[in-house]
């Protein structure tokens, strides 16, 4: 029996939220300007609306602008793009933020490229996208980054290891699995029209998950060792009519196998937002020449 270290994602988040405050206050004492997040939020959707908040605070907290907009659910595409062009223009914003997902009416594809790519935080825009696929500096989305930072905290080098990421997502898996690639691991994308993929995760040395699909990973799916990285965010319901939130690792019989294991809540997320800012940072010193 392996012991399994459950990942405190959310101390690792507080640990780079300060350090990210810290170059911010070296960067304001040095350049006199302070990074500027906008984040445009579109329609009433309530998770979005929490997601916002938690972010305009965090951004505050590290000393930073926080701008942002919301804008009613029937907002057309034409005014959307007004606004992002009007804030790829504004000097106080070196980042922008479109919550998705946007109402029916606007392709999103569409927002997201009309972002600027050097302010475009999420690292969604295929400038930035293609920049990663090709091992340039690129803005990276900020749930593999935040990933990609927890698994070298814990590893150290990743050269040669194995690594499985179950979802070919835009936004987790595939700039997850660029990444991974840039560290030399030897990486593999399963989605699902994957053939065994039990067989297939029991070969990964570092398996990430980011699916949707509540506890699908099952223990005896892990090699023994392996460090696994849950992104998935499921609620499902609870005891007394309640819910509650799991990821797409049954972590309970994870545990004695895996080395060590992101728990849900408390493992990716919070790096999520933490990341968000650290790009923000980059973004402005990118900006600035600094
Ligand atoms: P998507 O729905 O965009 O992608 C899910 C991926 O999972 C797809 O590639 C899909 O394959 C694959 N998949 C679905 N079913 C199976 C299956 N049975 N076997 C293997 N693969 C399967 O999701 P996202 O990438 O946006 O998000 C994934 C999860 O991560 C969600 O739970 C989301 O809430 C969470 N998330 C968490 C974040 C955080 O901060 N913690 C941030 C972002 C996401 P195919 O392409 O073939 O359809």
């Amino acid at each position: 029996m392996t012991e399994t270290e459950i990942i405190d994602g959310k101390a690792f988040a507080e640990t780079l939220l300060a350090q990210v405050a810290k170059d911010v206050a070296n960067l304001k004492a040095s350049s006199g300007k302070t990074p500027g997040l906008a984040v445009v939020i579109v329609g009433e959707d309530p998770a979005s609306q929490v997601y916002v908040r938690n972010k305009v605070e965090k951004t505050k907290a590290v000393g930073m602008v926080s701008v942002h907009h919301i804008l009613p659910a029937d907002t057309s595409q034409a005014d959307l793009l007004a606004l992002v062009e009007q804030l790829n223009q504004d000097e106080a914003v070196n980042g922008i933020l479109v919550q998705l997902p946007l109402p029916k009416q606007i392709d999103e594809s569409a927002v997201i490229n009309a972002i600027s790519p050097d302010k475009d935080v999420d690292g969604f825009h295929v400038v930035n996208a293609g920049r990663l696929a090709t091992g340039q500096d690129a803005l990276v989305p900020c749930t593999p980054t935040g990933c990609l930072m927890l698994l070298k905290d814990r590893l150290g080098s990743l050269s040669g290891l194995n690594a499985v990421v179950i979802g070919r997502s835009n936004i987790v898996g595939k700039p997850m699995a660029a990444l991974l690639l840039a560290e030399s691991c030897t990486v593999t994308i399963a989605h699902s029209k994957t053939r065994d993929l039990p067989a297939l995760c029991r070969q990964a040395d570092i398996l990430v998950a980011a699916v949707g699909r509540p506890e699908m990973v099952k223990g005896d799916w892990i090699k023994p060792g392996a460090v696994v990285i849950d992104v998935g965010v499921n609620r499902i319901p609870a005891e007394g009519g309640k819910t509650r939130l799991v990821g797409d690792v049954a972590t309970k019989e994870a545990m004695g196998t895996a080395s060590a294991i992101t728990p849900v809540p408390g493992g990716v997320g919070p790096m999520t937002i933490a990341c968000l800012l650290f790009n923000t940072l980059r973004a402005s010193r990118m900006q600035w020449g600094k």
